[in-house]
């Protein structure tokens, strides 16, 4: 089996959360690098992490690295590269995406466009024709140019993996799936605790958590660019994967899951987005604002994206919301809450200075992951 360097970008600040769940899957780890996880597996190991990830944004297979502080030597670098290991005579190939960073070479579409040149040479010499069709399989590539080394990669997914197939409707301003997956990674909830999202939105923290749950590999319902690339990944192994994933699936599982929001339409659409998903049946939605939230058990978890004054709300009334949101945390008994949120004021009005927190970009966002802890559960509870 063909063996690869495969490399994942995620958000920035959720590195140690892929790490973990690619070392859970089987494979080792080589380097991680801010926003970027890689690791070293074969065809297996491609549609196993294109199935199973949940916080990658994307699988690619690193086809080389090398130095470049200009055009010539991004040229020769690029022409030297083995193309024809992946990519066949009528393949349809391009620099999708280039960043640049503390690099002399900057410029995206020079970059993309010498490359270009640099592989259509390259595929010259080995194929012996002067013309491509490129009417075949689509081969997208990103590169990454940091202090002047390039790192460039077959990209193997397509759409980006928080792309799940599920989440048809979003909200104003929906959370990534993958980030959310990976914001319930980083809390101690598990399928035999409660969560509750206040503000639900398009049901993302409620779906993903279900998914979880359930065992639901989040990859099930979509395809890959790869899935084509026979002379890369043989079909069976893709099948393979999938069967894997469906067998690992366990609707049966009962865990208490509520999403509520005081948008009518959100919670229709999130009731939709976790039909889509298969897990509507573990997750409860209803239209509930804020000033109502309680709940009569204990140790449950908050797990929540409220809005912060930038896109949905006016400024004004944020002092008042998370003036709430704390009033209502504290009258929830022995419960732990978790909000994500770019409100700079979140813990000043929520009156209580957060046990932990962490940066998170969403995007080019800054934003914070607020963590209240509450008590642990007596072990016959948990
Ligand atoms: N994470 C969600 C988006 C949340 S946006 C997703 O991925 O789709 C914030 C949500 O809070 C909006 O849907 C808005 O309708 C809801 N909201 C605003 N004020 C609220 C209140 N007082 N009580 C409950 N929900 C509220």
């Amino acid at each position: 089996m063909r063996r690869f360097e495969l490399t994942a970008p995620c958000h920035f600040g959720l590195e140690a959360v892929l790490k973990r769940e690619i070392e859970r899957l089987g494979y080792d780890i080589t380097e991680v690098v801010d926003g970027r996880v890689t690791f070293r597996g074969d065809e297996e190991a491609l549609c196993r992490a294109n199935l199973f990830l949940r916080t990658a944004e994307r699988i690619l297979i690193k086809i080389g690295s090398f130095p470049a502080e200009t055009f010539e030597d991004l040229f020769q670098g690029t022409r030297a590269l083995p193309w024809e290991d992946y990519i066949p005579k009528d393949g349809k190939f391009w620099v999708a995406k280039a960043a640049s960073i503390k690099s002399k070479l900057f410029s995206p579409s020079d970059i993309q466009s010498v490359m270009k040149k640099a592989m259509v040479e390259r595929l010259k010499g080995v194929y012996h024709q002067d013309w491509f069709s490129e009417e075949g399989e689509r081969f997208p590539l990103r590169v990454f140019l940091m202090k002047d080394q390039v790192t460039v990669g077959l990209d193997t997914t397509g759409d980006s993996l928080h792309k799940r197939g599920y989440r048809k409707l979003v909200a104003q301003a929906p959370i990534a799936e993958n980030l959310a997956a990976a914001l319930l990674m980083l809390t101690p909830w598990n399928k035999d605790r409660i969560l509750v999202d206040p503000f639900c939105g398009s049901g993302t923290f409620p779906v993903e958590a279900a998914m979880m749950a359930a065992n639901m590999a989040p990859g099930m319902k979509r395809g890959f660019a790869a899935e084509g690339w026979e002379h890369v990944v043989r079909k069976q192994l893709w099948k393979d994967a999938r069967e894997e994933a469906g067998d690992l699936v366990d609707l049966t599982v009962k865990p208490d899951i509520q999403g509520y929001d005081i948008d009518d339409k959100m919670v229709s659409i999130a009731r939709e987005n976790a039909r889509m998903a298969g897990v509507d049946g573990l997750i409860h939605f209803q239209r509930r604002e804020l000033a109502r939230l309680s709940h009569p058990k204990k140790y449950g978890f908050l797990i929540t994206n409220p809005p912060y004054g930038e896109r949905l709300h006016d400024k004004e009334q944020m002092p008042e919301l998370y003036r709430m949101i704390g009033e209502k945390y504290r009258s929830l008994d022995s419960w732990s809450m978790y909000l994500i949120s770019a409100y700079e004021n979140a813990e000043r009005y929520i009156g209580r200075k957060a046990d932990k927190n962490r940066k998170i970009y969403n995007g080019m966002m800054k934003t914070y992951f607020y963590q209240y802890l509450g008590p642990k559960p007596p072990r016959s509870d948990r």
